[in-house]
């Protein structure tokens, strides 16, 4: 005990070994193995405390993920017994009862005919397995042909290889190559339209775009759309009213099968379990999920498949194997999890509290909009919110203003609010637990924040 005490880290062991063995997510080569990124030791409810004790409102709820919030103990519990029960079980030769009862239970929240549910290790690999289901169903059909990958600029759908095509965001700025069976569609945000464009006419636009690009490369070589209903990582783009369903119609009409990646607005994000039909009233042939299915406390993600795909492929003469899988498929524990959160957000009705609070941090958010000159555009629905700086003011640096979305987590981090900085955004989901006092204190800092930006702007 003595040994392992003396060989406690410091805190500057532990800066020093991050700075240089540890690669994050999005690190840029001018300063990896320099950066220092902040240290979280503890969490509960909405708070985290960083190494020195500061405590901050997570705004960004982890990555879009913690909906029940840290520090659950009734959680780790759960997550305890199964570990001593029954830790691990291949997905290829046998399964487990959260699993099983999961399985059926997501099935119960989607809509439609989605039924059956293939278990991942998280959104990019449920995104990969949507896109390998699309090709192996055409194959399967005999349409080899039929393989192009329609997604959105500005959409995120993960960081694996097909997951990384489809995503839109800097797609002309990476040093990583992309598949080449994905066609994008120009960007749907109704703030960048072209003025005296109305939202209906912006609506019609966007659909024409994608019949253009279906007619230009011929619906016999489109296998899918893939689309978050709201485009989060984007910068929370809501597209304009009608937009979902009239897309899913056009693919409709052209055998195109349409993916709804839900892996941010699922599991309560906007007050509902799943968004695509309960607020955009679309049934989709294929969901993907993540994040919010276990809170963020362990990695799980699923693809649910409605049964009249599932049928189609069975339907061809010889039977044929569905060459997809991972090791965690259905991981007990992470199974485990998501079950005890669903049960949580159920006994404590947090998908009822999230449709109560919500106008609240809507009004918040749009009262920004309206305070300050230097805020360009406010959106978000549900438990989502997004800060544009405009660049359009010529007095302003715009330089500073691209910079906009880390100089106000910078000021508001000051003051005890973590924001998530994106270019000239700041965009935030906190835990759906939030109360109405903790969205105040959340919007009174940004605001506090704003003044500070907006000080140094007019000087
Ligand atoms: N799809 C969407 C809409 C996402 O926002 C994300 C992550 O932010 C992903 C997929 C990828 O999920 P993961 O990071 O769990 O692989």
């Amino acid at each position: 005990l003595m040994e392992a005490r003396s060989n406690t880290p410091t805190d500057a062991d532990l800066t020093r070994w991050d700075r240089d063995h540890h690669l994050h997510p999005w690190a840029s080569t001018d300063s990896w193995r320099k950066d220092d990124y902040m240290r979280i030791n503890t969490a509960d409810g909405i708070y985290l405390w960083d190494s020195t004790g500061k405590k901050f409102i997570d705004g960004p709820g982890g990555m879009w993920c913690v909906q029940i919030g840290y520090g659950r103990k009734d959680m780790a519990d759960a997550i305890a017994k199964q570990v001593v029960e029954m830790p691990y079980a291949s997905p290829w030769s046998s399964t487990s009862e959260p699993a099983a009862v999961l399985a059926r239970r997501i099935a119960e929240m989607t809509p439609g005919d989605l039924n059956t549910v293939f278990f991942t290790t998280g959104g990019s690999t449920a995104v990969d397995t949507a896109l390998r289901t699309v090709q192996f169903y055409n194959n399967r059909l005999g349409r080899p042909d039929k393989k192009l990958i329609i997604a959105r600029e500005k959409g995120y759908h993960g960081s694996t290889y097909l997951a990384s095509s489809v995503t839109g965001k800097e797609r002309f700025n990476t040093k990583f190559d992309k598949s080449d069976l994905v066609r994008f569609l120009p960007d749907v945000n109704p703030y960048g339209r072209p003025e005296g464009v109305s939202l209906e006419d912006w609506c019609d636009q966007k659909v024409a775009d994608l019949e253009t690009l279906i007619a230009e490369e011929g619906a016999e070589n489109i296998g899918c759309f893939i689309a978050e209903p709201i485009l989060c990582s984007g910068g929370v783009i809501v597209p304009p009213p009608g937009y979902h369903q009239r897309t899913l119609e056009v693919c409709r009409a052209n055998d195109i099968l349409y993916i709804s990646d839900e892996v941010v607005t699922g599991f309560g994000r906007l007050g509902h379990w799943f968004a695509s039909q309960e607020v955009f009233g679309i049934e989709p042939d294929m969901i993907t999920c993540a994040k919010g299915l276990t809170s963020g406390y362990l990695p799980l993600g699923a693809c649910i498949v409605s049964d009249a795909l599932m049928t189609a492929m069975e339907e061809p003469e010889g039977a044929e194997v569905f060459y997809n899988g991972f090791t965690y498929s259905g991981h007990p524990v992470s199974c485990a999890a998501a079950l005890k959160n669903i049960e949580i957000m159920e006994d404590e009705d947090i998908l009822g509290h999230v449709q109560r609070v919500a106008p609240h941090f809507q009004d918040r958010l749009r009262a920004i909009g309206e305070r300050f000159d230097i805020v360009g555009d406010v959106r978000g629905m549900g438990l989502l919110g997004c800060i544009e700086c405009r660049l359009d003011l010529p007095r302003k640096s715009l330089e500073a203003d691209l910079k906009f979305g880390a100089r106000l987590d910078a000021v508001c981090e000051e003051m005890g609010l973590m924001l998530r900085p994106f270019g000239n955004m700041a965009v935030f989901s906190p835990p759906l637990i939030i109360s109405k006092e903790e969205t105040d204190r959340m919007f009174d800092i940004m605001e506090a924040g704003l003044e500070k930006l907006s000080a140094e702007y007019d000087g």
